[in-house]
């Protein structure tokens, strides 16, 4: 159904909105301050957040803000009757919808609909830091990989090269590319250092569960595609 994100000081708002939004099926957690909604946004993955503007510690402008820099989860912006700039920034900012206080709860929960409508429509995993390829599932936020369901342990490079395989997916990718946006620009190793960390990755996600997505292109590198 889908887990969301209620980021509001006022707390008996907060309450009644987890109220009917658990009421219509939906997982719900809480924050009651700017900060630890952006602590709760970065740990915890989440389908939506709902974000008041006026917010102690961080107020909720900034929120989007920082999360923005981390995640595309749809947010949801609640706003003071008449803050027009307040509704600006916060589009400007990458909010997907605002809704203005006070509200009909049935009008929160359209928005809501609409917004995992339209995530939807645009490939919903990838949109909130979630990476699916066949039997592969990849995590940005958490950074955990899993293949049929098994957990599997990456290095960080090899967690980098995998995430950057499935961002570019069905697209042949030089292994210079590679080498430059993993191991840098200045990176002055062996070349084959792509090489190494393909046959690492192969071991750790193909090999143990008969899967074959990471493809060689010959004198050119590699592409990340379903069988
Ligand atoms: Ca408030």
């Amino acid at each position: 159904m889908g887990r969301i994100l209620i980021v509001e000081d006022e707390e008996k708002i907060a309450r009644f909105i987890e109220l009917e939004l658990k009421f219509e099926g939906y997982e719900v957690d809480k924050a009651f301050n700017g900060r630890d909604g952006l602590e709760l946004a970065k740990t915890q993955p989440f389908d939506l957040i709902i974000l008041d503007i006026m917010l102690p510690e961080l107020n909720g402008i900034e929120v989007l803000r920082r999360i923005r820099q981390f995640s595309n989860v749809p947010i949801i912006l609640l706003t003071a009757r008449d803050a027009v700039v307040d509704k600006v920034a916060g589009l400007d900012g990458g909010a997907d919808d605002y809704i203005t206080k006070p509200f009909a709860i049935e009008e929160l929960l359209a928005r809501i609909r609409t917004v995992f409508r339209k995530k939807g429509m645009d490939d919903s995993p990838e949109t909130s830091g979630k990476l699916v390829l066949g039997d592969l599932y990849l995590d940005t936020m958490k950074r955990e990989v899993r293949v049929k369901d098994n957990q599997i342990y990456l290095t960080k490079k090899e967690f980098d090269l995998l995430q950057y395989l499935l961002e570019n997916k069905n697209i042949v990718i030089p292994r210079e590319t590679i080498l430059d946006k993993i191991w840098g620009y200045d990176f002055c190793g062996e070349t084959n250092a792509v090489d190494v960390y393909i046959r690492y990755l192969r071991g750790k996600i193909e090999e143990p569960f008969d899967v074959k997505i990471i493809h060689t292109v010959r004198g050119v590198g590699y592409v990340i595609k379903d069988e």
